[in-house]
């Protein structure tokens, strides 16, 4: 099966080995290759940026897209694509996204900005964990892992999906009424929502005057999912305390966008979880194994949904 490397030419270095390793491992045969004729394509491992195909039209003879990227709003939406299109769940990017978020929740908790900023003796006491809510909007791959983990700190996880969900150790909520509830108790908030047309700036100036006074942020989803305008005057008026953004509209975030100076803005260089090769390789492995071989696909993204 030919298998072209549609990812950018500058990523070929680090993914060819563990990607022909993981390929040898799960035993598919693959030809992989960084240039082909297109209609010899039969599988494209694809991430956006450098050259990345914009129009899979020519491609007549592939049969699915593999993303190295688990937010996949730059491709979905391309109305060139017609095969089956599988986004990243990698336990390396998971891994990252939990250690991410559980830094940031608890920096968060326990007033750590304060703490370092302080050079007087003036004890302030953070409650328990469990006496912090939580919530987590989104619970797929990432944030069910990452409620899970803050869950296990004792932190109560209010969880808060499209569809209705069980997860274990989180409360869950689902659809425009449950936002409502689960921001009304939450003094953290999680967004690990994907970019789409119904989550865009889903935090706005109405929905973040529902947090209790003083909540704190933590957006490692997309830039979209937060009105930036609403977002800077909660954090003015103290209606939101603390705001640590990894993801933005534009990207790199531009050296005049007011987050860069506000006080109580930490600007992270969408670094929250990267896609790791060794682990990832092996997930574009397995889904390659099972075109071959007759299997369904894992991580399938539900275009009409959008991720
Ligand atoms: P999933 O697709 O597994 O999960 C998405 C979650 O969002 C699901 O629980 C889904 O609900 C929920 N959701 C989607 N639309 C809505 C809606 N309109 N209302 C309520 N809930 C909704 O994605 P992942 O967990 O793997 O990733 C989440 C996002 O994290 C990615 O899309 C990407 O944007 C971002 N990301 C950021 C990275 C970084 O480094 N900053 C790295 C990797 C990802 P349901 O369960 O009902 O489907």
């Amino acid at each position: 099966m030919r298998v072209l490397f549609a990812a950018g030419m500058h990523r070929w270095a680090e993914w060819e080995a563990p990607l022909r390793r993981a390929i040898a491992e799960v035993g598919a045969e693959v030809d992989l290759v960084l240039v082909s004729e297109l209609a010899a394509v039969e599988a494209m491992i694809y991430a956006p940026g450098g050259a990345t195909p914009d129009d899979f039209g020519p491609y007549v003879n592939c049969r699915a897209v593999l993303s190295l990227w688990a937010g996949v709003e730059k491709i979905v939406g391309n109305p060139t694509l017609t095969q089956p299109l599988c986004r990243m769940v990698d336990p390396g990017l998971t891994q990252g996204m939990v250690e991410y978020v559980v830094a940031h929740a608890m920096r968060a908790h326990v007033g750590l900005d304060r703490v370092l900023a302080a050079r007087d003796w003036q004890p302030v006491v953070p409650p328990l964990a469990s006496e912090r809510p939580v919530a987590m909007l989104g619970l797929g791959a990432l944030g069910a892992a990452c409620g899970q983990a803050l869950a296990g700190l004792g932190f109560p996880v209010l969880g808060w999906s499209r569809s209705e969900k069980e997860v274990a150790g989180i409360s869950c909520y689902h659809g425009a009424g449950g936002l409502r509830r689960v921001l009304e108790q939450a003094q953290i908030v999680v967004t690990l929502l994907p970019a789409t047309p119904a989550t865009e700036n889903l935090l706005n100036a109405e929905t973040l005057g529902w947090l209790p006074r003083g909540a704190a942020i933590i957006n490692p989803g997309r830039g979209v999912l937060i009105d930036d305008d609403a977002l800077l005057a909660a954090l003015d008026s103290g209606q939101v305390g603390q705001a640590t953004l990894d993801v933005f509209r534009i990207e790199p975030l531009p050296v005049d966008h007011p987050f860069w100076a506000h006080p109580r803005v930490t600007v992270t260089p969408h670094i929250a979880a990267e896609t790791r090769p060794e682990t990832a390789a092996r997930v574009i492995a397995e889904n390659l194994h099972r075109l071959q071989t007759g299997q369904p696909l894992l991580h399938v993204v539900n275009r009409a949904a959008g991720y």
